[in-house]
């Protein structure tokens, strides 16, 4: 059995692989391939219906909020947002706490005056900067609440509940992996890949009363409005990829629901940091321990043949995708919904005793 760690795409439930494969040869006994049914056929209309409806369910969204199912990834959110958002003459305010915000930040001042209300780009990203001051007349205020690469996570959002603009989210990383009041975010979106299901879409969630402001000529594809007024449906949408996330979402529902997984996950990211605390050889890169990560666990070691010689031991060990990003180097670890504790037991116990030998 792996243990996969991947960053993403990664680790799915081993139920929701084995319903989607069947579901390749034949879906739900049409005698026909998932991948071969016509996307405006009621087969199909069925399984984006479902997978609405249990978004709505597991983030307790109200009426005003839109859930819909987009190409492009999340980068391509990187621009829609503010161009469905933000005029040319006006601000919206980001926050700079990793990679992924700052890809957005460039991107979104393609289309109109961007404020870094934060930033900890001067110190590689190792904690959240938390003293800012969102401009009244910002549109909107950015966030990125988890970072995958650096491991800094948001655990308070109290600030920016209270900083009286929409608020817009990047939750790729640690959507539906926590209670959150998902209703008080004006948009969130996510690439699929990491705790939702197939890479090849991409959740978003829209406050409808936030659009419609700009005055900029818009393409009906990149336009937010058209793609709710169609369902998802403007164009032929990634039907494998939907049909991968209604089941992961399922699944989610089986267990319990969004409360019954994150306690999971605390227990998860709990033996993973409390092992690394232990043991000296290896050193945690998020300097705050309050703004660690739930989702991807960041820690080096002084040594690079020591890294080489833990990685080499992970491999024959069965434990995938730990190596840690490039712009951060050692380990890191995801520990995404589907991730079950076992394997991070296997995990800290390979470094209880790699620490033991080495120490
Ligand atoms: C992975 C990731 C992205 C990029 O997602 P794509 O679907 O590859 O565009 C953006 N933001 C965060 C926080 C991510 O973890």
């Amino acid at each position: 059995m792996m243990h996969n760690f991947n960053a993403g795409p990664s680790i799915l439930p081993q139920e929701v692989f084995k319903q989607a494969s069947e579901a390749i040869l034949n879906y739900n006994n049409s005698g026909l391939s998932i991948l071969e049914i016509g996307h405006r056929t009621d087969l199909f209309q069925a399984v984006m219906d479902e997978a609405i409806a249990l978004v709505k369910e597991l983030m307790q969204l109200d009426d005003q909020h839109e859930v819909l199912f987009l190409h492009g990834g999340a980068s391509t959110q990187f621009f829609q947002i503010p161009m469905n958002l933000l005029n040319e003459n006006e601000i919206a305010a980001y926050t700079d706490t990793g990679t992924w915000s700052s890809k957005a930040i460039k991107e979104a001042k393609l289309y109109g005056h961007v404020e870094v209300v934060c930033s900890a780009k001067e110190s590689n990203y190792n904690h959240l900067p938390k003293q800012f001051t969102v401009p009244k007349t910002a549109k909107y205020l950015h966030l990125t609440t988890n970072e995958t690469i650096h491991g800094v996570q948001w655990h308070d959002f109290t600030p920016f509940f209270e900083a009286g603009v929409p608020l817009v989210a990047d939750m790729s990383s640690d959507i539906l992996s926590r209670e959150m009041d998902f209703k008080k975010f004006d948009l969130i979106y996510a690439g699929a890949q990491k705790n939702v299901g197939a890479a090849g879409v991409n959740l978003l969630i829209v406050n409808k009363n936030i659009l419609g402001k700009v005055n900029r000529k818009l393409s009906t594809m990149m336009d937010y409005r058209q793609h709710i007024e169609n369902g998802s449906m403007l164009n032929t949408p990634p039907v494998f990829a939907v049909y991968v996330c209604m089941l992961t979402l399922r699944w989610l529902k089986s267990q319990g629901g969004v409360a019954a997984i994150e306690k999971i996950n605390n227990q998860k990211a709990q033996l993973l940091y409390n092992t690394l605390d232990s043991l000296p050889v290896f050193k945690g890169t998020v300097i705050n321990k309050e703004d660690r990560s739930i989702m991807n666990a960041c820690f080096v070691m002084d040594n690079a043949d020591l890294e080489k010689e833990f990685l080499t031991l992970c491999k024959q060990n069965n434990i995938y995708g730990v190596k840690g990003h490039r712009s951060v180097g050692g380990f890191r670890p995801s520990l995404y919904n589907a991730l079950p504790l076992s394997s991070v037991q296997v995990l800290t116990d390979l470094m209880k005793d790699f620490a033991n030998k080495k120490g």
